[in-house]
């Protein structure tokens, strides 16, 4: 097999890139959205003009500083949740197989250029529809978007979680309103849990605390009675394991 040319080959995905984002914008309206965001624990990238939402499942490519004309692999960055990043493990295999340093370092000098030629390769090999460079101060953050997410599948992955004061945007978990960060009253769970587990579509963290699961045992369960005595509310992910730690210590 002929040795692929790193100049060459960046040089095709760029030209690529260009002819996709055109049509990327083009297809979806995207100049008509007034808004955008992203999310990191949802994957989602969404465009928004007050409530009309376009959803966008998207990926974390690197960022490029401009204050030290660096470039950082997401892949090597802890700052970047996994399920944003896992996939640019692709770009980096690639560039094993084909003896591309600079897909296999994960952090040098560079400049913009090259961002752009890291990203459209990054698109090109993951079937991406589009990119976007959000800019936070000094970081240029480059995104690439994989494909569209209908607005009902949407809306059931943001309803999954919450804003929390203490940690951001995390999972939703269900307590009883008994459960607290200082006093130990007790942990019973619907299912055995540990932090950062994958959950099944129809499955939540729930926990309640001794006084509640006495109610629920008299009751034969969860019914109007025993849920009338939990009055359970909603907690993030990160203050459920708390929780579960104050009362159940680390485990
Ligand atoms: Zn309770
Ligand atoms: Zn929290």
């Amino acid at each position: 097999m002929e040795a692929l040319d790193y100049n060459a080959f960046a040089g095709e995905c760029v030209e690529e890139l260009k002819v996709l984002q055109n049509k990327f914008r083009e297809e979806y309206n995207l100049s008509w959205y007034e808004n955008w965001f992203y999310n990191q624990s949802t994957g989602l990238f969404t465009f928004s003009t007050d409530d009309v939402e376009l959803n966008f499942k998207y990926f974390q490519v690197g960022s490029f500083s401009k204050k030290t004309n660096t470039w950082k692999w997401a892949w090597d960055n802890d700052n970047t949740l996994d399920n944003v990043k896992e996939i640019t493990n692709v770009a980096k295999e690639f560039g094993q197989k084909n003896n591309f340093n600079k897909l296999t370092n994960a952090y040098f000098e560079s400049d913009e250029i090259e961002a752009w030629e890291f990203t459209a390769i990054a698109a090109k090999l993951t079937n991406g529809i589009g990119t976007y460079r959000p800019v936070d101060e000094h970081l240029q953050i480059f995104l690439v978007i994989t494909e569209l997410v209908d607005s009902e599948t949407a809306q059931s992955i943001k309803a999954r979680y919450v804003e929390c004061g203490a940690h951001e945007y995390r999972r939703i978990a269900f307590v009883c309103k008994h459960l607290n960060h200082s006093t130990k009253v007790g942990f019973e769970e619907a299912f055995e849990t540990f932090g950062g587990m994958e959950l099944l579509e129809d499955d939540d963290f729930q926990a309640w605390c001794n006084k509640c699961e006495r109610v629920r045992k008299k009751e034969k369960g969860w019914n109007d009675k025993s849920m009338e005595f939990a009055q359970i509310k909603f907690v993030c992910e990160d203050c459920y394991f708390e929780m579960k730690e104050l009362n159940l210590g680390y485990r």
